[in-house]
């Protein structure tokens, strides 16, 4: 290599070895840094690059310059848009990139290759190539072409813009890991500063000095990711943590837009979706669910902190609560939100299900003797209170034990489910109807006097005689006697009044049963 490009092509066979290098030692180390296969395209493409730039120095012809050039852009248009991808990943953005997005990306790199392998039909890459006259060995001048312009200009946008993103990312990164986000902005940032005074021609013989400055480029990049892997460990955890959650995580920025979502918010709101970011919560929600957001902010720009909510999704109903949490950075309160979406569906099941355990009797559904007592009681303060008459009617099934023994338990069940659904709509919706005990059932009617609650128990009392229980046995007639007591005096407490009302359940089925009985103190009659 007697030429005077020698020391050039030296250096620039040294990067490419070098390259290679510091390609395999990031293949094989285990990285957790998300974009390192970036990395190791970025060294390959580098390294390719700068080989066919050394045999375009060494070449002897213009036929020969022209295939090294071709070589050249195998791997040059690509490394700009790697680049990208790759800052992004450094801080934290790798999740904006997919196959299709990366596909995207490497579509301009793809053509200019394309253009520039078969220049020579339509020389849209270069409009002439010709021999430089004049210098010792070989070299060659170059018009441009049109295409040659889109390809310098996505070049430029693609490395300025990584270092817009990585000086952005300047005030997020403790003070400990600037150094190397210092040498990825240099790295970036270093080729187009050359290339510039390239363009300008300052620099020795006309030479081309990116492609043996991509070693330098290459080393400071590793020196970024591997210097301190704890930095790349960061956001990788942070996104994995993220992503992992169980509960919805959106990100929402000063005007709701949303800035971010994890996967579980994906599952919740199976509309989001990359093209969703940047678009206005409002927009997105009354897509998924066709209102408005419910955690809006107030004119002051504070929002609500919680709300319930229920929906209907692919599993049926779904309960979450949404918790809106302001950024919180240092001391200083960002105008940015969090929304947190948890499913509380199991929860709420549980707790519904207890509750109605707690409240209500199982096999009729109707209210259990505890809850009666306790609603009853408030009840008859609340009436008392208020100068309003309240009364009770108790009934109990006559000769249930019968309905057992001749049809069997589970006809019995049925006959108690029977009772309580011809009972129910002869009853107002302010009346408590509880289940008191075997196949006894207790009533209280806010507002009665003892003769409308008299009146009451009969309109029970002929619901069940009237309607017998179609069973598999055939029809069961069914009656029922009923007692009858009103809160008439001040002291009267609910259990004087069950007591009362015992009593003239009692009468009822002395004489005869399928009747309804006063208290022996009232001044009505006892009907049937
Ligand atoms: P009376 O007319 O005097 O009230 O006679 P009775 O047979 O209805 O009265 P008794 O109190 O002797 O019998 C009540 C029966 O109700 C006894 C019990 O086995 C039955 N029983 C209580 N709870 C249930 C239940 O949940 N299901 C069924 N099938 N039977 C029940
Ligand atoms: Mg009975
Ligand atoms: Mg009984």
């Amino acid at each position: 290599m007697g030429t005077p490009n020698a020391p050039f092509i030296t250096i620039a066979a040294l990067s490419a070895v070098l390259n290679v290098l510091l390609g395999i030692y990031a293949g094989m180390k285990k990285a957790d840094f998300s974009g390192i296969k970036y990395y190791v395209w970025i060294t390959i493409a580098s390294a390719v690059y700068v080989l066919g730039y050394s045999f375009e120095l060494a070449s002897g012809s213009l036929r020969e310059i022209k295939f090294w050039i071709g070589v050249e852009y195998v791997g040059m248009p690509f490394i700009p848009p790697l680049c990208l991808i790759l800052s992004c990943h450094y801080i934290g953005l790798g999740k904006l990139f997919n196959r299709r997005t990366v596909s995207l990306l490497l579509m301009i790199p793809a053509l200019t290759l394309l253009a520039v392998s078969t220049n020579d039909f339509h020389h849209l890459f270069y409009r002439s190539v010709f021999l430089r006259a004049g210098t010792p060995s070989p070299m060659v001048d170059l018009q441009l072409g049109d295409w040659y312009i889109v390809h310098g200009v996505y070049t430029v946008a693609c490395l300025l813009g990584s270092v817009f993103l990585l000086g952005r990312h300047w005030k997020k990164t403790k003070k400990t890991y600037r150094k190397q986000l210092l040498a990825l902005i240099f790295s970036v940032l270093l080729p187009v500063l050359a290339a510039f005074l390239y363009l300008v021609g300052a620099t020795p013989n006309g030479m081309d000095p990116v492609p043996p400055l991509t070693c330098l480029t290459s080393l400071a990049m590793a020196w970024s990711i591997f210097r301190n892997d704890m930095l790349t460990v960061v956001p990788v955890a942070r996104d994995t943590i993220f992503d992992s959650m169980r509960d919805g995580v959106m990100v929402l920025d000063s005007a709701d837009r949303l800035i971010d979502y994890n996967q579980a918010a994906a599952a919740i709101l199976p509309s989001l979706a990359l093209s969703s970011i940047g678009q206005s919560i409002d927009r997105i929600w009354k897509k998924e669910q066709g209102g408005d957001f419910p955690l809006p902010r107030d004119a002051d720009g504070n929002e609500r902190d919680e709300r319930q909510i229920d929906w209907a999704d692919a599993n049926g109903r779904s309960h979450y609560s949404l918790r809106s949490s302001p950024v919180v950075r240092g001391k200083r309160r960002e105008s940015a939100r969090i929304i947190v979406m948890l499913n509380m569906t199991e929860q709420k099941r549980l707790q519904d299900r207890l509750q109605q355990l707690a409240y209500y009797d199982d096999l009729t559904r109707i209210y259990n003797r505890g809850h009666f007592i306790r609603l009853g009681k408030q009840l008859l303060e609340r009436m008392r209170d208020a100068g309003i008459p309240i009364s009770l009617v108790l009934f109990d099934i006559d000769h249930f034990k019968r309905i057992n023994d001749t049809y069997g338990h589970e006809t019995g069940d049925e006959a108690l489910r029977h009772v309580v659904s011809s009972c129910r709509d002869k009853l107002g919706a302010d009346d408590l109807f509880a289940r008191y005990g075997g196949e006894e059932f207790v009533v209280c009617l806010p507002g009665a006097s003892i003769g409308k609650a008299a009146a009451t128990a009969e309109r029970l009392r002929l619901a069940i005689a009237e309607r017998p229980l179609e069973s598999a046995h055939g029809p069961i007639a069914i009656t029922a006697s009923f007692g009858v007591a009103e809160a008439s005096r001040v002291e009267d407490s609910l259990k004087q009044l069950l007591r009362e009302a015992d009593e003239a359940l009692y009468s009822s089925k002395r004489d005869g049963r399928n009747r309804v009985s006063l208290p022996l103190t009232s001044a009505e009659q006892p009907s049937r």
